[in-house]
């Protein structure tokens, strides 16, 4: 099997590639044009993001049997017409749930104590003792979870390791973990101290925490998106906080990620947030290549 690696991958997963006798070429910077011209050599390829793998270059692909795409989400990939042409299209779903359920709760520490804000003031000089003394402690607190798949599982453990309780919302599971309790949206939402959204963005999700959920939640809550844009409503979100019904968010995930990027929640000091990081971490990043390589060994041994 001859496989083009198009995007930065882990050199172990390549190694083990080659090693299980797979001919791997790796251009991971290649651009679209170069991608087109070359990729009817190729029985497979793997991508992450940057790579698109729209119909045209599809249309090309005329030896390809495999896409693996390193990583979770397949938007980058018209999966359905590569399917059509008889291409399998694979990627890593479980790889990186442990780290961004991590940065949920670091994010769920950093709500409840102001540490990002704490930091930059005495980056800025200052001693702001009684500012940032007005925190309070997980323990004890109700975390409301939206969405209770492999992120949403982690994150529980871990906030009930800390002495939360811990509520979720999912009406495609039918058991929770020992601790967590299974409840209605509507129920959820008067009841929980932070909510944390792990959902991913269809259109039955879309917005799903907007205005009505607002309206309904405890005033003083806090929100957490490490999830996905689009499945919280920002400028409901933004009332919220100038308002003052919501005391603080955190988010990894933004509704546009290319222009507007969160920036109009910069200015607000209850807002903390990253560029869409959750992935990214050292063992995530390992464990996608195992995959990635895994995926690519089983199918050129089938
Ligand atoms: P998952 O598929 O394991 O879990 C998602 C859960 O959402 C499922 O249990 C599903 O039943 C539930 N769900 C679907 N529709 C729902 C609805 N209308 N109401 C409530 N629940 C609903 O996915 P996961 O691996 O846990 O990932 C969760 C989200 O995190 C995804 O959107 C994923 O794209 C995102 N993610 C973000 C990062 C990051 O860098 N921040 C990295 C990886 C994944």
């Amino acid at each position: 099997m001859k496989s083009l690696v198009c995007d930065p991958t882990d050199p172990k997963a390549i190694a083990a590639m080659r090693e299980a006798g797979i001919e791997v070429d790796v251009r991971d910077d290649i651009t679209l044009e170069d991608l087109e011209a070359v990729i009817g050599e190729y029985d497979a390829m793997v991508v992450r993001g940057r790579t698109k793998v729209r119909e045209p270059l599809i249309d090309k692909a005329t030896n390809l049997k495999l896409i693996v795409r390193g990583g979770v989400g397949l938007d980058n990939i018209d999966v359905d017409y590569a399917q059509s042409k008889g291409v399998e299209v694979r990627n890593t779903p479980a790889a990186s749930s442990n780290s961004v359920a991590e940065l949920t709760l670091g994010y769920l520490l950093a709500l409840a104590r102001p540490i990002p804000q704490a930091t930059a003031s005495m980056k800025g000089g200052k001693w702001e003792k009684k500012v940032f003394s007005k925190g309070m402690e997980l323990a004890g607190k109700t975390l409301g979870l939206v969405g209770y798949g492999r992120i949403g599982r982690l994150v529980a453990e871990k906030a009930l390791a800390l002495g939360m309780n811990v509520l979720a919302y999912d009406p495609y599971i039918k058991e929770a973990q020992a601790g967590v309790d299974l409840v209605d949206l509507e129920d959820l939402l008067p009841r929980s101290d932070f909510i944390s959204l792990h959902v991913p963005h269809t259109p039955e999700t879309h917005y799903i925490i907007g205005a009505d959920a607002f309206a309904r939640m405890k005033g003083g809550v806090r929100i957490v998106n490490c999830g996905r844009g689009g499945t919280l409503d920002e400028a409901a979100l933004y009332d919220g906080i100038v308002g003052g019904k919501v005391a603080g968010a955190a988010l990894d995930v933004y509704e546009d990620e290319k222009e507007e990027r969160g920036k109009r929640f910069m200015d607000l000091p209850q807002v903390i947030g990253s560029p869409h990081i959750g992935a990214g971490t050292g063992e995530a990043k390992a464990r996608v290549g195992e995959e990635v390589a895994q995926i690519a060994i089983e199918f050129a041994g089938r």
